[in-house]
C-alpha cells in the first residue's frame, strides 16, 4: 500500500533521517519503535506529507505522492493521522468535531456523516457525549473521540502517532483497544509507540528506527524475542 525510499529529512544541518526504507502492506499493522529522538514522529509526518522530505520517494497506492506537484490535501483524504495531544476542535461539540471533515473535505451529506459519527461514538462507548463539548470529557475520553473522528472518513491508511502517551496509565487500555478493534476491522495503521506490549500484541511488523534508518524489523515474536542487531538488543533492554 505505502512504500517509502531513502527518505532523508534534517533539521538545521541535523540528520534525522538518513536513507530510511519502510513498506507498508495493506491490513499491516506496523509499529515504530525507538529510542526518543530517533525520528518515529518525523518519518509519520513525513508520510503524511507535513514534512518535506529532502531525497527519497513515498508511494502511495502506486502514486508517487512524495512528487511536489501532489496536492497534500489529495493525500490526507485516504491517509489519517492522530497525534498524541488530542487536537479536537474545543468549540464544536464531539459530533460536529466527528462530522466536519466528512462533509468539508469528503462531500458525505450532512445527516450521512451524522450516522457514521454516532454509529463509532456507540462502538467506542461515546453515544452519550455526542453533544458534549471536549472539555467536558476525560484525556482519555478526547483521545477516543480524535480516534473515531480519523475513522470517520475511512482512511486507507491510518498514522499514530504515541497516541497513548499523554493519557494517565489507566485510560490507556480504552484507547488500544479501539486501535485493536480498527486493526482487526482491516484498516491499515502505522503506530509511533512506546508501549511494548502493545505492539507485540497488534502488530503484524515491528520496526526499530535507530540511526535515521530502520535497523531491524520482523514479526514481533521475533524482534522482541530474538533481535538480531546488538543495538536493538540494547534498547529493548532498556525499555523494560
Ligand atoms: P519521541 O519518542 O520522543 O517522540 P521521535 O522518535 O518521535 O521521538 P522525532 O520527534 O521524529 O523523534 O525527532 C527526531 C529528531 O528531530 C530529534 O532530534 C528532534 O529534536 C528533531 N526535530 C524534530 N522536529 C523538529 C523541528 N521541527 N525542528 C527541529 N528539529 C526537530
Ligand atoms: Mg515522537
Amino acid at each position: 500500500l505505502l512504500e517509502a525510499k531513502g527518505l532523508r529529512k534534517s533539521y538545521r544541518g541535523k540528520v534525522v533521517l538518513d536513507g530510511l526504507d519502510l513498506v507498508v502492506a495493506e491490513h499491516d499493522v506496523v509499529c515504530l519503535i525507538g529510542a526518543s529522538g530517533s525520528g518515529k514522529s518525523t518519518l509519520l509526518r513525513c508520510l503524511n506529507l507535513l514534512e518535506t522530505i529532502e531525497d527519497g520517494i513515498i508511494t502511495f497506492d502506486g502514486r508517487e505522492i512524495s512528487d511536489p506537484l501532489v496536492d497534500p490535501r489529495s493525500v490526507r483524504r485516504e491517509i489519517g493521522m492522530v497525534f498524541q495531544a488530542y487536537n479536537l476542535f474545543p468549540h464544536l461539540s464531539v459530533l460536529d468535531n466527528c462530522t466536519l471533515a466528512q462533509v468539508r473535505v469528503h462531500g458525505v451529506a450532512k445527516d450521512e456523516a451524522a450516522d457514521r459519527a454516532r454509529q463509532l461514538l456507540a462502538r467506542f462507548g461515546l453515544a452519550d457525549k455526542a453533544d458534549a463539548h471536549p472539555d467536558a470529557l476525560s484525556g482519555g475520553q478526547q483521545q477516543r473521540v480524535a480516534l473515531v473522528r480519523a475513522m470517520c472518513t475511512r482512511p486507507r491508511l491510518l498514522l499514530l502517532d504515541e497516541i497513548t502517551a499523554a493519557l494517565d496509565p489507566e485510560l490507556v487500555g480504552e484507547v488500544l483497544e479501539i486501535v485493536r478493534a480498527e486493526a482487526e476491522a482491516g484498516t491499515t495503521l502505522v503506530l509511533a509507540t512506546h508501549e511494548m506490549s502493545f505492539a507485540r500484541e497488534v502488530a503484524t511488523k515491528v520496526c526499530f528506527l535507530d540511526g535515521g534508518r530502520v535497523l531491524e524489523q520482523g514479526p514481533p515474536e521475533q524482534l522482541f524475542g530474538d533481535p538480531v542487531e546488538e543495538r536493538t538488543r540494547a534498547f529493548l533492554a532498556r525499555v523494560r
